[in-house]
């Protein structure tokens, strides 16, 4: 029995691995179709132009040496001994399957660099680079990160997506067929999305028995399309309590099975709001303190909530 309410995959990474496991996120130079003009010019709403969650990586070095640098720090900061390669910025996937295998195997070549995770869009899958990565779930230990954020094409034309909720079933499919894992990523507080349709989408992700899922809140970032319409006051951001409430019932709808990944960002510096996210660990305490409060836990709300 995990100390979590939640299948949290940071607990799975200690058990297989025998000691705790951290990510280290690298920029291997990749764009991104929604913005090169293949899909689109302007990119998703809430996105820097730097690719989502990449703030802060040297992305002018070679991947190794991005990889050194960041197992130094984290040597120094919490004594750490085993590493994934977190392929993270852009569509990780977006170039052809030579310039990839390249890039993977300088990953996995860095020492104790002991697995791979890449994030990309579920456009960015053509048949050779789903062969590709199939070849790499099955002599390393690895995981395929999708952007969904959410299931509903309403949403996704609103914020940008350049693709909708069809290319992430299919892309699922596919990934299913050769036996590589998927976690998809959802953003909570998405503008004009209602809580319903929010949590239907957790209901769509159990049903499509998704391996993993990591939950963002909404933040408005400097820089993007989401600043400006914040600014002009069209959109708001969720209040604190909301986003727990939110996530805790999210949670309840999806099977224990389906590893939890993430549940909220800090943001960092370029963070406009909101400003309580800030305080990330605040955020997770609150969010195990609401699911022991109401005494539930993932899966709950479905009557499968052992793991
Ligand atoms: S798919 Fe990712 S990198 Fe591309 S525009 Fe959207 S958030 Fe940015």
């Amino acid at each position: 029995m995990a100390d979590k309410r939640y299948n949290a995959f940071s607990e799975e990474l200690k058990r297989l691995f025998g000691c705790r496991v951290h990510r280290i996120s690298v920029d291997a130079g990749f764009t991104c179709p929604n913005r090169d003009g293949t899909v689109g010019t302007g990119g998703c709403i809430y996105c820097g132009g730097e690719g989502s969650g990449s703030y802060g990586i040297a992305r002018n070095l070679p991947v190794a040496a991005q990889l050194e640098d960041g197992k130094e720090v984290m040597v120094r900061k919490y004594k750490a001994k085993k590493f994934i390669a977190y392929f993270q910025a852009y569509s990780n996937t977006y170039a052809p399957v030579e310039r990839l295998a390249a890039l993977y195997d300088e990953a996995l070549a860095v020492e104790d660099i002991v697995g791979l995770i890449v994030g990309t869009r579920p456009d960015c899958l053509p048949p050779a680079t789903l062969d590709l990565l199939a070849e790499y779930a099955r002599r390393s230990w690895f995981w395929l990160e999708l952007g969904l954020q959410s299931t509903h094409d309403r949403t996704l034309q609103a914020i940008n997506r350049g693709h909708d909720f069809a290319a992430f079933t299919e892309a699922m499919e596919r990934c299913r067929e050769r036996g590589i894992r998927v976690c998809a990523h959802v953003i909570i507080g998405l503008p004009g999305e209602t809580r319903e349709e929010i949590l239907a989408t957790a209901g769509i992700l159990d049903g499509l028995k998704v391996d993993g899922v990591k939950l963002h809140l909404l933040h408005v970032m400097r820089g993007t399309m989401l600043a400006q319409m914040y600014g002009r006051g069209e959109i708001s951001v969720m209040e604190r309590d909301d986003y727990v409430g939110l996530v805790c019932d999210f949670l309840e709808l999806l099977d224990p099975r389906i590893s939890i990944q993430r549940l909220t960002g800090d943001g960092g510096r370029d963070l406009v709001a909101p400003l309580w996210s800030l305080a990330k660990f605040e955020v997770l305490n609150a969010i195990d303190q609401e699911l022991e409060r109401r005494g539930s836990r993932q899966g709950s709300a479905l009557g499968r909530s052992t793991f």
